[in-house]
């Protein structure tokens, strides 16, 4: 083991909190040291997106706050003024890095590679002269007293008058973020809100036939029930796979899922008509059965349901799938309708932390300066990204969290060094 460094400022964690955060300082004059455990950065940012990375979402802050809950966005709105959306596409811009808008708002490099934004964020760290260490694993952080901590890793000792802890959440544990940063903030005195899943898949039960895999049931509403109550509802695509449920209504509705979990058996609907009434469905298949009487039930209803799950839909409602439109009887057409308006996706049994792509819960944000990033308790300790209480929707507001918070930490410990300085 070496005779201990001393720097400046460190920051733990090399995803995009922790670059943003390194460069940050760095942009701002700060010598800055960035540890990472894994043998490169980003391994998050590169799975991101299904691998085209989705870098943020369009529209003004006010627009991008509405991605998170109010309390959320609330602690987000000054770094996300401080640094937006747009603040990040200029930055890749003067890169050279083109970028496209999708029509749901989504932005993504032209390239649709996630490794092209990591390498120009890789370039940007270079540029601005951020020591960069790799495969260093940190184990323990000290705060001996206001701005001074002693960093362990897996081979050295590192001493420094700031920290920023960028080590994500828990989800995808593979890719490194695997609940460091909780551990050292419970250590130096933070509380840490009950971590759970969000944007993460559903296991049901009864499970769905494994021939249903990769079928959509789309433009629709999802809804959860405890107790026969309706308690969240999302619209969306929701995507059958090999274990439950997965797509966006699912994505969306997971956190919520997750944290009444434990209060009861919760129930999935989905509304295959979310903006017609039960009596409007009801007159358009009876209009529907009068142009075609002699077409098949299970042809007619192709025009709302995917082909491989007719058969199981008409067993449901009870209704021969051989009948005829005009064969069908009038309590016949109600069971149809009552399921396309609420048809049954089963019990909630599993909502899996590590399949989410964000981890919601963390490092209490009532904890945190909001302008600055860093803790109420500790001098010269800071939080950003993931690791914060923070989980937003699906579609840029995630990485666009740890952009700002990242950006925002960086800068108010170069701030810092300098009033510290004049003092
Ligand atoms: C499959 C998937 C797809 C996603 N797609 C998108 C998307 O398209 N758009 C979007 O906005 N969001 C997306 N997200 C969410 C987004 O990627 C994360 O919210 C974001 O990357 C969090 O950044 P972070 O820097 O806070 O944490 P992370 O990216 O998790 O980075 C933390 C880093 O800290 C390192 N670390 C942890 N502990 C230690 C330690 N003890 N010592 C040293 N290093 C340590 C880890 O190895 C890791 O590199 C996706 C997530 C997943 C899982």
């Amino acid at each position: 083991m070496n005779k201990s460094q001393h720097f400046k400022l460190i920051v733990i964690g090399g995803g995009a909190a922790g670059i943003f955060a390194a460069w940050s300082a760095a942009s701002h004059g700060l010598k800055t040291l960035l540890i990472e455990k894994n043998k490169d950065l980003g391994r998050k940012l590169l799975i991101s997106g299904s691998g085209k990375c989705n870098i943020t979402h369009t529209g003004s802050v006010e627009e991008l706050l509405k991605g998170f809950p109010k309390r959320e966005a609330n602690f987000l709105k000054h770094s996300f003024y401080r640094f937006s959306n747009f603040d990040v596409l200029k930055l890749l811009y003067l890169y050279g890095m083109k970028t496209y808008t999708r029509e749901d708002g989504k932005i993504f490099p032209v390239t649709n590679k996630s490794s092209d934004v990591l390498n120009v964020f890789k370039k940007i760290l270079a540029d601005y002269e951020v020591k960069v260490l790799l495969n260093t694993n940190v184990q323990e952080i000290k705060s001996e007293s206001d701005y001074k901590f002693i960093i362990k890793t897996n081979d050295n000792y590192f001493e420094s008058e700031f920290i920023i802890i960028a080590t994500g959440g828990l989800s995808y544990p593979h890719t490194g973020s695997t609940g460091d940063g909780y551990l050292f903030a419970k250590k130096l005195g933070h509380t840490i809100v009950d971590t759970k899943a969000a944007l993460a898949p559903i296991d049901v039960s009864p499970r769905f036939p494994d021939t249903w895999k990769g079928i959509a049931i789309r433009n629709g509403s999802l809804s959860c029930y405890l107790n026969n109550k309706k308690l969240i509802e999302e619209n969306g695509d929701v995507l059958f796979t090999h274990r439950g449920l997965s797509g966006p209504a699912i994505l969306e509705l997971s956190r919520y899922a997750a944290e009444y979990f434990v209060k009861g058996d919760l129930y999935l609907y989905y509304d295959l008509f979310p903006s017609k009434l039960y009596e409007e469905v009801d007159d358009e298949l009876k209009n529907n059965f009068y142009r075609n009487p002699n077409m098949k039930i299970e042809n007619e209803l192709k025009i709302y349901l995917p082909n491989r799950i007719i058969g199981y839909f008409l067993n449901k409602a009870g209704v021969d799938e051989k009948k005829r439109c005009n064969q069908i009887n009038k309590n016949e057409r109600k069971r149809i309708v009552e399921l396309l308006k609420r048809l049954p996706l089963g019990k909630i049994e599993f909502i899996d932390l590590k399949r989410g792509e964000v981890t919601a819960g963390g490092v209490s944000l009532s904890e945190i300066y909001p302008k600055t990033m860093e803790s109420k308790k500790i001098k010269g300790l800071y939080f950003c990204g993931e690791v914060l209480d923070i989980a937003g929707r699906i579609g840029g507001y995630n990485l666009q969290a740890a952009y700002s918070t990242g950006y925002v930490a960086g800068e108010s410990v170069a701030n810092q060094v300098k009033s510290r300085l004049l003092k």
